[in-house]
């Protein structure tokens, strides 16, 4: 079955995948490093132009490595998971000072990179350095796993030994790029996660999720959890120097990223404007609450804006910025949006 499987996913590659993706036809190892952070948790079609505009600015591992983390992370700015850029700006750094620049071609030293897990080390293997490596990414999880009927949920160690096992057997002993691609293309197409399209499917004769009817079940999904409820209330200090930010912490969410002060939702505002900007009677507005979804919890956030009359000194980790730079900034998406609709 195994080396049928292969045949007729790379047959179907070559006569009916993705061919002129942006980041294919390249054996460039910083372009294909790139690609692979930037599709970890967002789909083909937003990442096109961030990968564009991206390389247009760092168009090399040197250039990326002299760059500062505020630049990086502006270009970022939107496409969310902000780890991946810090931790990408990070390596960079680290193969120029220690692999004079040079990638390393092995797969264990590339997951020693940050960011760089064992599925995106060998896909950089496999199309950069034609590698015979295995990769196990959330689509080629799905292919498997309903193709071969494991059972569990992926995200389990047992169930993802069985994936990681399956992966490393089917590999073939040639054709590996585009073997790789074709179960990434399949994933992304045809055994989409809601409605997958088994009927044209290169592989469903010997499909077990396709037999026995369970393309609905597998992969098994994680049991789900409420997500626990935030409120915070966001400050937007208006002034003739611009608009108030205050850098977050690196880690967490948003992390790394410039953003308006935050509060819990039980401050009193007045106070803190008195306390922090030593100003009484400033007129204070509430604007329209933003609702924010992250992986472990939701975000309500409760804007309060305040304009002062002159600028307040303000220190590290605090800066003004100009509301006409809002749109270059390295801010989280909703904020930037919310900047971008005050008036000067
Ligand atoms: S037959 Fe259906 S479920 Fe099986 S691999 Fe193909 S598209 Fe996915």
């Amino acid at each position: 079955m195994t080396s049928s499987f292969t045949r007729r996913l790379i047959h179907w590659q070559k006569t009916q995948g993705r061919h002129d993706l942006p980041w294919q036809n390249t054996k460039e190892a910083y372009r294909i490093w790139l690609s692979e952070i930037m599709l970890q948790q967002t789909q083909v079609q937003t990442v096109k132009g961030y990968y564009e505009r991206f390389l247009k600015r760092f168009p090399n591992l040197q250039i990326l490595a002299e760059a500062t983390e505020d630049e990086v992370l502006a270009l970022w700015s939107g496409l969310g998971y902000y780890s991946r850029a810090r931790h990408l700006h990070q390596a960079a750094r680290w193969v120029v000072a220690k692999h004079q620049g040079k990638f390393p071609e092995s797969r264990l030293m590339l997951e020693t990179l940050p960011g760089i897990g064992r599925s995106t080390a060998a896909a950089i293997c496999v199309f950069a350095f034609d590698a015979k490596e295995a990769i196990l990414d959330g689509n080629v999880k799905r292919v498997l796993a309903r193709h071969g009927g494991v059972r569990g949920y992926p995200g389990h160690p047992n169930p993802q030994k069985a994936l990681w096992a399956l992966a490393e057997k089917r590999l073939p002993k040639k054709d590996l790029i585009a073997y790789t691609q074709g179960l990434m293309d399949l994933g992304a197409s045809l055994c989409s996660r809601s409605r997958p399209q088994c009927d044209n499917c290169p592989v469903s004769q010997d499909c077990v999720a396709f037999k026995e009817g369970l393309t609905q079940e597998l992969p098994e999904r994680k049991t789900p959890k409420a997500l626990p409820q935030k409120t915070k209330i966001c400050l937007i200090v208006l002034s003739p120097a611009g608009v108030l930010l205050e850098k977050r912490p690196s880690q967490g969410i948003w992390g790394g990223l410039w953003s308006l002060p935050e509060y819990e939702d039980t401050v009193d505002i007045e106070l803190i404007c008195r306390q922090q900007f030593g100003i009484t009677n400033v007129p204070v507005k509430a604007l329209k609450s933003i609702e924010h979804g992250f992986t472990h919890y939701k975000l309500t956030l409760l804007p309060i804006k305040v304009r002062l009359r002159k600028v307040a000194l303000v220190n590290d980790p605090a800066r003004w910025l100009k509301l006409s730079a809002v749109a270059e900034a390295p801010l989280p998406a909703p904020i930037k949006k919310l900047l971008l609709t005050l008036n000067p």
